[in-house]
């Protein structure tokens, strides 16, 4: 597959996370937690491939993606933001280890809660938001993406972690066994996890360590 389409939309909405929304192309087909490689169509961009998690819906009328930038990296990231509304982006192939199996725990790093974007709006949609929990773990309050929507759709159901910043709302430290622990019951049938290798490679050790079994994991690294 190769499609490209137009920017109709970018903007920040955090920090350093953008989020574009782009022309649906025609035929397009894609569930929610699958990612789709992506080039520029900047002069010597062109061969960068990077791979996005769509946060729209397969039914938008638009395709969406979230995207962390790395300026220090002087990579992809960085040049997507100086993008605006009229540039264009090469889609290709789309692909995904992540989607909705049943009611569980989500446990996020940083970007890797976009396929979990994607999920939640599909659950929203169809009422099934039932008690599928959040944990999202970020630096500082200043990088938790989407906010305000998932106090809003999870409220006691959505769970901060703080490394950098003390805030008697939020957990502080890392996901630890302790903490999925402690926000697990006996609806966390499935355990969701998408994030930084390091991240993903600890927490999976955690949830083994309190006797979770691997067909229960449905994981993708960043
Ligand atoms: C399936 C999948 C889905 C994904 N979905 C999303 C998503 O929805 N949203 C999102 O934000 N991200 C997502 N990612 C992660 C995203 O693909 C990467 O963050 C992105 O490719 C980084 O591109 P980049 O060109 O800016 O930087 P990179 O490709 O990481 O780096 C460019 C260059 O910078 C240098 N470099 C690398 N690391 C450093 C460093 N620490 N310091 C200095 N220089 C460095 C290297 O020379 C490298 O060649 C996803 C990844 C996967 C695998």
């Amino acid at each position: 597959m190769e499609h490209t389409v137009t920017i109709k939309s970018i903007r920040p909405i955090t920090h350093d996370v953008f989020r574009i929304q782009l022309e649906k192309p025609e035929g397009i087909t894609y569930i929610p937690g699958q990612a789709c490689d992506i080039t520029l169509t900047r002069p010597g961009w062109e061969k960068e491939v990077r791979t996005f998690t769509f946060t729209s819906l397969q039914d938008d009328d638009h395709v969406e993606f979230s995207i962390k930038t790395y300026p220090s990296h002087n990579g992809v990231t960085n040049q997507i933001r100086t993008l605006k509304a009229g540039d264009k982006i090469t889609l290709h192939d789309i692909y995904g280890d992540i989607h909705y199996k049943g009611e569980g725990v989500f446990i996020a790093g940083g970007a890797g809660v976009t396929p979990f974007i994607a999920i939640f709006k599909l659950l929203k949609k169809n009422g099934q938001i039932g008690n599928n929990k959040l944990i999202f773990a970020n630096k500082t309050k200043g990088d938790i993406i989407d906010k305000d929507r998932f106090e809003k759709l999870l409220g006691k159901n959505f769970i901060n972690v703080l490394s950098d910043e003390q805030d008697s709302h939020y957990e502080h430290g890392y996901v630890t066994p302790d903490l999925i622990k402690k926000y697990s019951d006996s609806s966390s049938k499935y355990y969701y996890l998408c994030g930084p290798g390091p991240m993903m490679d600890a927490v999976e050790k955690h949830l083994h360590s309190l006797g979770v079994k691997d067909e229960s994991i449905v994981k993708e690294g960043f």
